[in-house]
């Protein structure tokens, strides 16, 4: 039995190697939001290609403009390139965002800046230019051939539209870890496999929850047959569950007499890294390997579940993923109402998250999924804090 401090279980799943998959396949970038890279990207050529105006105006010599006027030669908009003579002095080309710069020309005035008479401009009263105004000169964001996203990224829409603008319309990617995911518990029923429930049964909700947060972090989610409190029914889920990338079990940890996944996992060979972990929810977590894979058995209460997911499993499966040095999601925000710690415990209530704020929500206990629902964060009180009183600075967990 080793049971850790909730930091010190952070920090030892932090330190553990952990073998990210090295088989990558190619998608569409359009299918790639939330995958990780496997190549990187580079810029096709340089960013911008030319140099860009970034108003609507005139392309104009900032000397020139700042001491009479101009004439008006032409007009050049965004998909041309002005074609004609380089701009002389004392001239102006009209000229669209996102238009090239015409050669001559070294700053844009924007159309609120000028008063235009026929094919004449001038500055309007108190307006000048300086070289470069209006302009992003060419390869000013990234030259050609300069890698834009390294290996490791995760494609999200920043990067998709990095992307897209250096002409990549498929990205290689590391294959998604698949993830086994084993509830337990006779008192469980499958979805669709019975019209109703006698009162002392319940719906199996954690392999949902299990499964939307491990595609959540990146990773292929496999869920397994509900496996009942028989030894047998234990380890042949194991058997099935060890196929997969990383094993995630639901329930069965705590010190009842039908809680036997710890049982189960000793007599399969597993190591444990912990067997408890003083946080509340989700005390009675374990972690390990087994053979070569690692698992998780997670406490059954639906909210334990939860946190100790995102807490423990999401940053170690998107590092399996491939993303480098993935910690979980915390946040900082001010307690907008006083929050009850527990001795000798870190506690990581539902909380909403709401601007710079936070506070925690009324709920029954780590089985009270609504309030779950009400909350968008968990909002930890830290061990050995008694009392954290309204205006003082929480980490939030983002979900
Ligand atoms: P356990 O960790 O097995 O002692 O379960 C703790 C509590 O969580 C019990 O009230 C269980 O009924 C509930 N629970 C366990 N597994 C699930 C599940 N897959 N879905 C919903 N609730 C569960
Ligand atoms: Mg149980």
């Amino acid at each position: 039995m080793t049971t850790l401090g909730f930091e010190a279980a952070l920090e030892l799943l932090r330190e553990l190697r952990v073998v990210a998959v090295d088989e990558m396949e190619e998608v569409a970038l359009g299918a790639s939001r939330g995958r990780v890279l496997a190549a990187s990207v580079a810029a096709d050529r340089d960013q911008p290609p030319f140099d860009r105006a970034t108003r609507d105006g005139f392309a104009v010599r900032a000397e020139d403009f700042n001491v009479g006027e101009l004439a008006v030669v032409g007009s050049v908009r965004a998909g041309q390139r002005w074609t004609g003579a380089a701009l002389g002095m004392g001239e102006a080309i009209e000229i669209m965002t996102g238009a090239p710069l015409p050669e001559g020309a070294d700053a844009v005035a924007m159309v609120e800046h000028v008063v235009r008479k026929g094919e004449q401009v001038r500055a309007a009263v108190g307006r000048s230019l300086v070289a470069g105004e209006n302009v992003v000169e060419q390869g000013a964001e990234a030259r050609a051939g300069q890698v834009l996203l390294p290996v490791g990224n995760v494609m999200g829409a920043a990067e998709i539209a990095l992307a897209a603008a250096c002409g990549r319309a498929r990205v290689k990617v590391w294959r998604r870890p698949t993830v086994a995911i084993v509830a337990t518990g006779d008192e469980l029923v499958e979805l669709g496999t019975a019209s109703a429930l006698e009162p002392q049964q319940i719906w199996n909700s954690n392999s949902y929850a299990i499964a939307a947060m491990v595609e959540a972090a990146g990773g292929e989610a496999v869920r397994l047959p509900i496996t009942p409190d028989v030894r047998e029914a234990v380890a042949a889920s194991l058997e099935r569950a060890r196929e997969c990338d990383l094993v995630v079990l639901s329930g069965g940890v705590s010190m009842g007499e039908y809680d036997l996944v710890e049982e189960m996992l000793l007599a399969a060979g597993a190591e444990f890294f912990f067997t408890g972990v003083r946080m509340q929810p989700g005390k009675p977590m374990v972690c390990g390997r087994l053979g070569e894979k690692l698992f998780f058995g997670l406490p059954g209460n639906p909210i334990s579940t939860q946190v100790t997911f995102h807490c423990f499993v999401e940053p170690l499966l998107r590092r399996m993923c491939g993303e480098a040095g993935a910690a979980p999601r915390w946040g900082l925000a001010r307690l907008a109402k006083e929050a009850e710690g527990k001795p000798g415990l870190t506690r990581l209530l539902p909380g909403r998250l709401d601007g710079v704020e936070a506070w925690v929500v009324g709920w029954q206990g780590s089985g009270d999924l609504a309030a779950n629902a009400r909350a968008n964060c968990y909002v930890e009180l830290p061990e050995g804090r008694a009392t954290l009183a309204a205006g003082e600075y929480v980490r939030v967990l983002l979900r």
